[in-house]
């Protein structure tokens, strides 16, 4: 590692502090903060936002530098996140505070097209696919992993205004696992930022519904997340922090 980047190691508690006084001067200024506030263990309680997390970590090109975000944004680091139309900006108290820009591609229009076709007449309530409850079928094809809603890592461009250029930094790491957390509560945020209209999965894939034919016996659970996307999810998020740390080079 080149040492270039380095800096003087700044406490969680300092951090925090420092955190809420930058927070207190944008209020003071009239800015809108939205900080991302983690209550409990997991980082992400709800289907969209565990399912979000799972597929940025089936990346290998991500899996080991994630974690590097989750102390982060567990501590409050992340002050301010935006979801927008294709975009995500945040505000990240490291030693400094940060900005961090995260572009994200519009879904392709063919797996949209495709995405609305495979769902066709099969959803016909817009809670129950915010709230991840459709069929196991429909939910599949909407989180696939190359095929789905969420986009690849080559969609997927990251800035920060940190010197760590070298690799994906934590302020970055931060802010994605945030995205995860704000999607729990506003999964439509998803749809917003991959520029595709959540109302035509209802409008045009559920024109056809056929009285009671949208079985929902079976909802996607943690176990099939984790088979989906090949790896552990909810229990134990912190020991595959730590196989992860200790399998790195
Ligand atoms: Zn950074």
């Amino acid at each position: 590692m080149y040492d270039w980047g380095w800096r003087p190691y700044v406490s969680v508690a300092t951090r925090r502090k420092n955190a809420q006084k930058v927070t207190a001067k944008l209020k003071k200024k009239g800015e809108k903060v939205s900080p991302v506030v983690i209550n409990g263990h997991l980082l992400a309680k709800t289907f969209w936002g565990k399912a979000w997390c799972a597929h940025l970590e089936s990346f290998s090109d991500y899996a080991n530098r994630l974690p590097r975000g989750r102390t982060y944004v567990r501590n409050g680091s992340v002050i301010h996140l935006h979801v927008d139309h294709g975009k995500v900006e945040a505000l990240v108290q490291g030693s400094e505070l940060y900005k961090v820009k995260v572009d994200i591609q519009t879904v392709d229009p063919k797996k949209w097209a495709a995405i609305l076709q495979h769902c066709s007449g099969q959803i016909d309530s817009v809670i129950e696919l915010l709230q991840g409850k459709l069929s196991a079928g429909v939910m599949k094809t909407m989180i696939d992993k190359h095929n789905g809603l969420f986009p690849t890592p080559q969609e997927i461009a990251l800035d920060c205004s940190c010197p760590d250029w070298a690799d994906m930094c934590k302020h970055v790491a931060a802010v994605l696992y945030g995205v995860g957390n704000r999607l729990d509560q506003e999964p439509e945020l998803l749809f917003k930022l991959r520029h595709v209209n959540h109302m035509d999965l209802i409008h045009k894939a559920g024109i056809k519904v056929p009285a009671k034919q949208s079985a929902k016996s079976k909802i996607l659970k943690d176990a099939d997340l984790s088979v989906i996307f090949g790896i552990d999810i909810a229990e134990g998020e912190e020991d595959i922090n730590q196989k992860r740390s200790a399998r790195k080079p």
